[in-house]
């Protein structure tokens, strides 16, 4: 049976793990998972705010995550979950002077892991007690983190078919609610039911992180899609040209 609100006890064991795996990730065990994070121009004061962790000894039930970074969501209350990222490999044909080239290599597998019976929740919730009068959305929790790094108010919701409706009442009251969009390539679909059904022989191609953002605003009052550059999501676009270029894409003061 899984509850919002996690047990005591349960509570406290994801406390223990994440600081478990927060220390592991400041020891020469973590030095790869630290250098990823560095990779995605996460600083390491974030790290240390949102406890982002390596799971080198796994406690017991979390064998299955050893080799990832540990994620955990720290509410007002405490911890109430902790999910896993798989680490990519370095690409060892990178070539830093080509910003063609891939840091790490495609990830095999899943790239998120979640523990048993988990639903899907909000990402860093703490930034919904800000004084500011707007918020960000991104899909996904890296998206949040690096939009929170530059300063702005931002939760992660896990894609748009994780959307719970009761969330909406947490985005009302907001002058605007900024729902930080990926622009990907467009990209074709077989056998695709919505251009089917406009009339259409072939599909199209879609740009799946604006129609799922799309979506998304159609679920929230007051929001407003800001799309990234093209092939960007938010953290590359902060990447490549910095924090302070997103808060004026999005026109904010902050
Ligand atoms: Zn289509």
């Amino acid at each position: 049976m899984t509850s919002l609100v996690p047990s005591n006890s349960s509570k406290s064991f994801m406390g223990e793990a994440m600081e478990t795996y927060y220390q592991t990730l400041k020891t020469e065990a973590g030095s790869a998972a630290v250098e990823y994070l560095k990779s995605r121009a996460l600083s390491g004061a974030s790290g240390q705010s949102f406890r982002l962790g390596y799971v080198a000894n796994p406690l017991p039930g979390h064998e299955q995550y050893t080799g990832m970074l540990c994620v955990p969501y720290i509410t007002r209350s405490g911890v109430v979950t902790l999910r896993f990222r798989a680490l990519p490999d370095p690409n060892p044909e990178h070539d830093p002077s080509d910003p063609e080239s891939a840091e790490y290599l495609p990830i095999m597998g899943p790239k998120y892991k979640s523990v048993p019976g988990e639903m899907p929740r909000l990402y860093n919730t703490p930034d919904l007690d800000r004084r500011e009068p707007f918020v960000c959305i991104t899909e996904g929790e890296f998206d949040a983190m690096i939009a929170h790094q530059a300063g702005l108010p931002a939760v992660a919701i896990p894609g748009v078919n994780g959307w719970s409706d009761w969330w909406g009442r947490c985005f009302k009251g907001y002058e605007a609610v900024y729902i930080l969009s990926d622009n990907d390539p467009l990209k074709k679909k077989v056998n695709c039911r919505p251009c089917a059904d406009e009339g259409l022989q072939e599909c199209k191609g879609h740009n799946v992180g604006a129609e799922s953002a799309e979506k998304l605003a159609a679920k929230i009052t007051n929001a407003r899609v800001v799309m990234m550059p093209p092939g960007h999501d938010v953290n590359s676009f902060v990447k490549a040209e910095g924090p302070d270029a997103l808060v004026a894409k999005i026109g904010v003061k902050l």
